[in-house]
């Protein structure tokens, strides 16, 4: 009989779940729906938490029914981090929207926490006091919904990311469980000590009693019914920890990289290293008691600046003619795009830093500014690179995802600036493969050690020998970089 493992992808814009063969060690089946954000007021995003739910159902459902007669031994879960719900423990509905973790409407309070506590706050959970992160997002539904104080006197409520809050709706209430990953970008979790932090939950104002057990990343968190199937909910990471672990970067070294609309690099690390430079430290996994971590850099646009050359500047068609237009000049003729149209995260962190073009000749061409937007991608990720080493680490080899990631001129190029390989896996899901291969260790299909044997390279791009070359590009990149600064 066969065996599979669902993968649950709850993502921002569209939840997707993966019927992943055992025997065949490839997804056989993939389903998918929408989910709409909404933006009630400027830089607020909220969704319906009980979208989230129907459709995450719906989705495994039909992975259910694709399986056939085959075994459905478990479900493993990756999802959009830092996004909560609050909702009753009782029945399962939420008192407000789920804040996404785009919304920015604590992004004032967050800049009021006094320079020592953010120094506390960064030393106990890697993260630098941002409105991204959950707990703020908390503490602003118990000050803002009635109904959130009302359920909290009578020990009815509950906050959770968005892995916690299915867990609990698919097990009936009967386990209300999320991750060490997931718990790791709330703000209110210990990285020492693998616990919600005491003296950050009181910071917070926040009550233990409302948040979910934290497990390691290949619990066993429930069993779930669904039509006549009934199996455990096994394996939890966050989406990008999730890609991490389906990219087999398991050992300090291996970085990965996801071009999507933004860009995240993550790379595993000997131990816990807390990053004074901008960068974030989180879980990257926990696998039979063995916790590693990982550090984080992202920036906020990446492939959002190829749907800019299509959407605003109708200078591409579609994402791919990119490529191709790019590859067809030997250069940008000096100009140099510098992606930051909501500012700039690390190593700069300035919110109000603006996208710009520099180097504009008239000589200038469509090719030369469609080329130094997907140059200004790859420049941004030796940023990140650059950032990485400064705290000691070491690279061996970028291991590529994401929507973007299909461009080959932007791959070699990537290669090219940072002298290192970027090597593109066949799968291009990793995230949820990570799920998968979680959900498969946890219910002991597989050891983490089989990991790598499921991951394929597609394509290996070697970096350039010229290195001097694009160095010299990047020092130019950075003069850019300083004209698009605002802050002093
Ligand atoms: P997300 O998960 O963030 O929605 P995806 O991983 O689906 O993103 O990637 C979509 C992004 O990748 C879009 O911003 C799009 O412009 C960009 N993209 C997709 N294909 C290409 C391509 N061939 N070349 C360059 N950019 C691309």
């Amino acid at each position: 009989m066969k065996r599979y493992c669902i993968a649950l992808d709850a993502g921002t814009t569209s939840i997707r779940a993966f019927l992943f063969d055992l025997e065949a060690r490839r997804f056989v089946h993939r389903v998918g729906q929408e989910v709409a954000s909404s933006y009630p007021h400027p830089g607020w995003v909220e969704q319906d938490a009980g979208e989230i739910y129907y459709k995450a159902a719906y989705v495994v459902a039909d992975c259910v029914r694709a399986a056939g007669d085959g075994e459905v031994l478990g479900l493993g879960i990756t999802n959009q981090r830092e996004t909560v719900v609050l909702f009753d423990g009782e029945t399962g509905d939420p008192v407000y929207p789920a804040i996404v973790w785009q919304c920015r409407r604590t992004s004032d309070y967050c800049a009021s926490i006094p320079k020592e506590d953010a120094a506390k706050i960064r030393e106990k959970t890697g993260l630098l006091p941002d409105a991204y992160f959950s707990a703020s997002k908390i503490k602003w539904v118990l000050e803002n919904v009635p109904a959130a104080r009302e359920l909290l006197r009578k020990g009815r409520l509950r906050a959770g990311t968005i892995d916690a809050y299915l867990v609990w709706k698919f097990t009936e209430g009967r386990s209300f469980s999320t991750d060490y990953t997931n718990a790791s970008r709330t703000m209110l979790f210990n990285l020492c000590t693998l616990r919600w932090d005491e003296d950050l939950l009181a910071y917070f104002g926040i009550s233990e009693a409302m948040l979910p057990a934290v497990l390691p990343s290949d619990a066993v968190l429930g069993r779930m019914e669904i039509g006549r199937s009934a199996f455990p909910i096994a394996g939890v990471l966050g989406d990008q920890q999730s890609a991490l672990f389906g990219q087999a970067c398991l050992a300090p070294g291996d970085a990965k990289v996801t071009y999507g609309t933004g860009l995240f690099m993550l790379l595993p690390t000997e131990s816990l290293v807390i990053p004074q430079n901008g960068l974030l430290a989180t879980v990257a996994r926990s696998v039979k008691g063995n916790t590693v971590y990982a550090l984080e850099g992202s920036m906020f646009h990446a492939g959002s600046g190829v749907q800019w050359l299509r959407d605003e500047l109708g200078l591409i068609e579609n994402a791919a003619e990119s490529e191709r237009i790019a590859a067809s000049v030997s250069d940008t003729g000096g100009v140099f795009f510098v992606p930051a149209f909501t500012g700039l995260g690390a190593p700069y962190w300035d919110p109000d830093a603006r996208a710009l073009l520099s180097g504009i000749t008239r000589g200038t061409r469509r090719e030369h500014i469609v080329r130094a937007v997907l140059e200004g991608i790859a420049y941004g990720a030796r940023d990140l690179c650059a950032c990485m080493r400064e705290g000691g680490a070491s690279l061996r080899v970028l291991k590529c995802d994401g929507g973007a990631s299909a461009n080959n001129f932007l791959m070699q190029f990537q290669a090219d600036v940072l002298g290192l390989p970027v090597d593109r896996p066949a799968e291009r899901e990793s995230t949820a493969l990570g799920a998968a291969l979680m959900c498969a260790i946890a219910l002991g299909a597989i050891g983490e050690e089989d990991v790598p044997s499921f991951r394929t390279a597609e394509r290996l791009f070697a970096p350039s020998l010229a290195r001097e070359k694009y160095d010299g590009l990047y020092a130019k990149y950075r003069s850019a970089v300083a004209r698009a600064l605002l802050k002093e």
